[in-house]
């Protein structure tokens, strides 16, 4: 064992929005700084997916990887509980193994880094005395939200959403009410609680990793790193960390189905659905989205999951990757055979990164997460917005009002639904228009500027080099 090599921790919450990311940063710190890099993973019991990705991940042995084993938090839980509450009980639950995994490791850690949810970990970084940081899987505006939230919960009364004018973030474009992030929509809710514990724990880290880089955010980043507001709600000027996009390496090792079928289309194509690791549509939603599709004559790629009525995000701690036929009843009948010289539906999960950095992809219907809109962006895949939870109306404001590579539904698909001749009409001015064919350039300068950033001497390239000299114990 060699204990001058610098070695960081880190700690992935559980789902695979959480999970996939820390794995790259994790795989790029080893593989470029030569870092011994050890992931403490809280995983759930339900998530195959995950399941599945560790091991994967783990055959490579760039890192190790050690899973924390999941704890049953059904007796602290009721039907009603959010899911930003669930994942603070299941790291809270989780704290005894990660301290005693810490603990036994014979090269102690330089650094402890802990995604998003991780912030309750401080305490075990603080008693072992390692510097720690936090990764913030998503953007800089977010970011900037969450740190101000302490000083708008102070200020404004009553609900966010229904205050008549946007809400000012200093620095930063201003959020309109209709979307701010989920816990932020009720305040009398636990989650919306735990959620404001969450930011003001931000505050107590040595420094702040973002996945996203300057020529994306530039003003939001300059604003994070120098507005006095912002600053002063930090207290010590905390760094800031752009190292991102950070993105999966793609070796398509094994063509499958889906794979091959791509192979033998035409060049930008296919339109790819999919609503993440854990977003769910109505039955009522999915049927509207399979007729528009069909009413489209647009080939496509559907990543299908059973409906689930009035909680988009109800499979986020439960995405089961397993091969469930079933989930094809709720299809509109008739809808496979119609469709099947047009489109692949794929049940539960598919290969997103793979098949959007496939040539044959030119579109892609999201919900907008943080980490496929980086899969989309940085293969200069255009998108049709449709955010569900957590964060992904700001990703998708931000995706159209500001970088102008995509277009979404009139109004928001989880207050009203989108009808199939709105989708049909989405589909083809994405696909098929000159306004498509202007959102599909600028997602491809994106990724050439996702390219600059991360190549030697670019922002995150740098980035990431100030943060490994930061770790270095001086
Ligand atoms: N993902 C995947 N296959 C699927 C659904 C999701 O590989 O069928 C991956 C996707 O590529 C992304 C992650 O899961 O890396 C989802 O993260 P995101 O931040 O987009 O959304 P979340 O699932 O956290 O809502």
């Amino acid at each position: 064992m060699d204990n001058t090599q610098l070695h960081v921790a880190i700690v992935s919450s559980p789902g695979m929005g959480h999970l996939i990311p820390v794995l790259v940063l994790g795989n790029q710190l080893a593989t470029h700084h030569n870092i011994k890099i050890t992931i403490l993973a809280i995983t759930t019991t339900s998530s195959s997916s995950e399941i599945k990705f560790l091991k994967k991940s783990n055959e490579k042995k760039t890192i190790e990887i050690i899973p924390i084993p999941s704890v049953d938090i059904s007796h602290l839980i009721d039907s009603t509980t959010k899911v930003i509450t669930q994942l603070r009980l299941l790291v809270r639950e989780a704290l005894p193994g990660i301290r005693s995994g810490i603990a036994s490791m014979n090269h102690r850690p330089d650094a402890l880094i802990v995604d998003i949810f991780g912030t309750q970990i401080v305490s075990i970084a603080e008693e072992f005395n390692i510097p720690k940081y936090v990764f913030h899987t998503t953007n800089a505006w977010v970011l900037a939200l969450f740190i101000y939230l302490q000083v708008l919960d102070q200020e404004i009364e009553g609900e966010y959403v229904d205050l008549k004018q946007p809400l000012e973030i200093p620095g930063c474009k201003a959020l309109q009410p209709d979307d701010v992030v989920d816990p932020m929509m009720d305040r009398s809710d636990q989650q919306y609680h735990e959620y404001l514990k969450l930011t003001m724990e931000y505050t107590c880290f040595d420094g702040i990793l973002i996945n996203t880089w300057e020529d994306l955010e530039g003003e939001t980043i300059k604003a994070l790193r120098s507005n006095e507001k912002l600053q002063s709600v930090l207290k010590v000027p905390l760094p800031i960390y752009p190292i991102g996009p950070l993105r999966r390496t793609i070796e398509i090792t094994e063509r499958d189905e889906v794979i091959q079928w791509l192979d033998n289309q035409n060049y930008e194509s296919i339109l790819f659905v999919s609503f993440g690791s854990g977003g769910t549509l109505s039955s009522q939603q999915m049927i509207e989205l399979a007729w528009g599709l069909e009413l489209s004559q647009q080939k496509f790629v559907w990543v299908v999951r059973p409906p689930s009525d009035g909680c988009p995000d109800s499979a986020y701690l439960n995405s089961n990757g397993s091969h469930t036929h079933d989930t094809f009843k709720y299809l509109p009948d008739g809808f496979l055979t119609r469709t099947k010289d047009m489109g692949l539906v794929v049940p539960m999960w598919a290969k997103q990164a793979e098949i959007l950095s496939h040539s044959s992809v030119g579109g892609f219907i999201s919900h907008c997460g943080w980490n496929s809109t980086i899969e989309s962006l940085t293969n200069g895949v255009p998108m049709i917005a449709w955010p569900l939870h957590a964060e992904q109306k700001m990703n998708a404001t931000m995706l159209m009002e500001e970088l102008g590579v995509a277009i979404r539904p009139a109004v928001l698909p989880t207050k009203k639904l989108v009808k199939r001749e709105e989708i049909q009409g989405m589909v083809r001015i994405l696909m098929d228009t000159k306004e498509g064919k202007s959102t599909r350039e600028k997602a491809k300068k994106l990724k050439i500027s996702a390219e600059n950033a991360l190549s030697e001497g670019g922002s995150s390239y740098n980035s990431m080099c100030v943060l490994v000299k930061d770790i270095r114990p001086k």
